[in-house]
């Protein structure tokens, strides 16, 4: 039996809003190595789940959620979600 790479997939990431550099997702909670290895562009925060607060551009609302992305330019450090 031999595994199929091609089948593997990519390492999902996205542009900062802020500076253009690329951001990786946040994982929350405890993970297995195994999901490490799965998942190399992306930012293990453990159980520590900070919510965080924002005012939405288009509507001026505050909102508060939970970051899903963190930028890795570590000039800018900016989370979203
Ligand atoms: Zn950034």
């Amino acid at each position: 039996m031999t595994e199929d790479r091609k089948t593997k997939k990519a390492a999902a990431t996205r542009k900062c809003p802020v500076c253009g550099q690329e951001s990786w997702r946040i994982i929350y909670g405890m993970v297995m190595p195994d999901v490490m290895e799965q998942n190399p562009k992306a930012e293990f925060a453990g159980c520590v789940i900070v919510p965080e607060v924002r005012i939405y551009p288009a509507t001026g609302k505050v909102e508060g959620s939970i970051a899903k992305w963190a930028c890795q330019n570590p000039e800018c450090r900016h989370r979203w979600w």
